[in-house]
């Protein structure tokens, strides 16, 4: 589903991703960790392309990422849902504007189609009842459920998470790792940065380890906790 093939990103003198190479299979959970300012963020935005690497491929389903290739690229990233540490939802929209803003204005879908499809993924993040709100009257776990259910409503084939549960205070946490859990459960493919080595050890069929801008341990959940 995924290849990266020894990327290099730098940013001025900085190499924050050092040579790196990974492949993620349909279906397949992976989790990123390693150390702040190893490169975890910078590789999976490499991935959906909101980073440019100097050198290196990427293949989404066996094709090409590249710029240059304009029709491609935009299929190809349609194919990939990104959800932020910091949800980066509208503030002047509401909570069903955001969720149907990119269905209307990328997929041509109809207003009441969008907003149908919106409250399919609300219903599943459990928060249909919060569709008339803006961002700021929910708490940092509801607004991430939304960012979630936002990128749902593009019909993703794989979900990158950079740090979802970062931004949030501890008891937020639980539910946001909830909804993760069962998008992993139903199949989708996933790849996960994330300081919860709890979601990681249940959750992950691989985990990869970075440092310094290079993977340096990479193996099931199971082998990859195993060891102290
Ligand atoms: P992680 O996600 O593991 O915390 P990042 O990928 O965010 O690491 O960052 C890797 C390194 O690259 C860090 O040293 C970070 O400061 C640097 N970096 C990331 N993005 C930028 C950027 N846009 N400009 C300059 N340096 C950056
Ligand atoms: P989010 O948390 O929403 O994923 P981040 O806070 O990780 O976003 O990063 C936001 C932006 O800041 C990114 O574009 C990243 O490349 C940039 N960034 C990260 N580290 C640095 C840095 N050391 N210098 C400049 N820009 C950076």
């Amino acid at each position: 589903m995924i290849k990266v093939e020894n990327i290099v990103k730098q940013f001025n003198k900085l190499k924050a991703v050092d040579g790196v190479s990974l492949e993620i299979k349909k279906g397949e959970i992976v989790c990123l960790i390693g150390p702040s300012g190893s490169g975890k963020s910078t590789v999976l935005r490499c991935i959906n392309g909101l980073e440019k690497p100097e050198s290196g491929q990427i293949y989404i389903q066996d094709e090409l990422l590249d710029e240059k290739n304009k029709e491609s690229y935009k299929n190809l990233r349609s194919l990939m849902g990104f959800v932020f540490q910091h949800f980066n939802l509208f503030p002047n929209m509401t909570v069903l504007e955001n969720l149907t803003l990119a269905p209307i204005q990328v997929m041509n879908k109809s207003k009441e189609e969008a907003q149908e499809i919106a409250c399919k993924y609300l219903e599943r993040v459990g928060l249909l009842d919060k569709k008339d709100e803006y961002p700021n009257k929910l708490s940092g776990g509801q607004k991430q459920r939304v960012a979630i259910a936002r990128s749902l409503c593009m019909n993703p084939q794989i979900m990158l998470f950079d740090e979802p549960t970062s931004a949030l205070d501890p008891e937020m946490v639980i539910e946001v790792l909830e909804v993760m859990q069962e998008l992993a459960n139903e199949g989708m493919t996933m790849v996960v940065v994330t300081h919860e080595m709890g979601f990681a050890r249940t959750v992950a069929d691989r985990v990869i380890f970075l440092e310094d801008g290079k993977i340096v341990e990479e193996n099931n959940a199971e082998e990859f906790f195993k060891h102290p």
